[in-house]
């Protein structure tokens, strides 16, 4: 099975240390999900396993299959199956989705490919990205606008998961999709990418980090394992139960249980 090991990673931002010794381990067909109060590190987790410049590794490891991802830019993390939906997505004005979407399925699904040379055959694309728009139930006009610009914060998330259907990552990091988004649009965001995350590729399914506050998206996207991070560690691991407590009963036992990460 496919693994994504992260072992006593430190990652500062601007100098300041936030990830103080995280280990976590997913394998494809795991659904892990990510707890813990505001500001305890879990966005930036997720940003320093994509690789986002200005999160800086200082100690420990990022390994796929055992391949050192740390020495892989944010392209290359990418193109060897590593996804993340932002919690804030950034807008790329004057570039419509079907593009960028087509774009980054090539560069995915052709990892040695370089700039400039071909791109899926239109045909071939335009039928795979209506499919999928169909299954995720959005209207095909949403791939004509540009990448987040102007849309609502429920349509970035839409975007995010659409871009993930399409790209077929081994190991998604799902940060905070379900913000944003009003009931019934979390309730189809909870089952796209359940959808999404059984479709296999090589044989296996998707590994999926949830990063959330609530019940929803994990009612189709069962967790085998649920973290919660305090103070820049993962403080306790358990299973569904463990997310139940959580968006119920909120951090007061874990907060008083470690005083030393809050
Ligand atoms: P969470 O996602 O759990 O709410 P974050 O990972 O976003 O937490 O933030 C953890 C800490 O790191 C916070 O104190 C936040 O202010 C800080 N931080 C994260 N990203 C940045 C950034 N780009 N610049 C400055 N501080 C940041
Ligand atoms: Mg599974
Ligand atoms: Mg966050």
């Amino acid at each position: 099975t496919e693994t994504l090991k992260i072992s006593k990673l430190h990652v500062s931002v601007e100098g300041k240390p936030i990830l103080r010794g995280v280990n976590l381990t997913i394998r494809r067909g795991e659904t892990h999900a990510l707890m813990g109060p505001n500001g305890s590190g879990k966005s930036t987790l997720g940003n320093a396993i994509m690789g986002h410049p200005n999160y800086e590794v200082t100690e420990g490891t990022i390994e796929l299959n055992g391949e050192d991802v740390l020495a892989m830019d944010a392209s290359e993390r990418a193109r060897a199956g590593i996804f993340m939906a932002f919690q804030r997505p950034m807008a790329i004005p004057g570039v419509k989705m079907a593009d960028f979407l087509r774009h980054a399925t090539t560069n995915v699904r052709n990892p040695r490919r370089k700039e400039g040379e071909e791109l899926i055959p239109m045909r071939q694309f335009r039928k795979e990205l209506t499919e999928k728009m169909d299954q995720l139930k959005m209207d095909v006009e949403f791939a004509r606008r540009y990448v987040n610009d102007g849309f609502s914060g429920g349509e970035m998330k839409r975007a995010e998961i659409l871009q993930m259907a399409m790209l077929r990552p081994k190991f998604a990091i799902l940060d905070e999709t379900d913000s944003g988004l009003d009931v019934d649009a979390v309730k189809l965001a909870s089952q796209s990418i359940a959808q999404i995350g059984r479709e296999q590729a090589e044989g296996e399914e998707m590994g999926i980090l949830i990063i959330t506050h609530h019940d929803k998206l994990l009612e189709n996207n069962v967790p085998d394992f649920t973290h919660v991070m305090l103070g820049g560690r993962i403080v306790e691991t358990g299973g569904v139960e463990l997310a139940q407590e959580l968006y119920t009963e909120g951090y007061d036992r874990i907060r008083a249980a470690y005083p030393d990460a809050a």
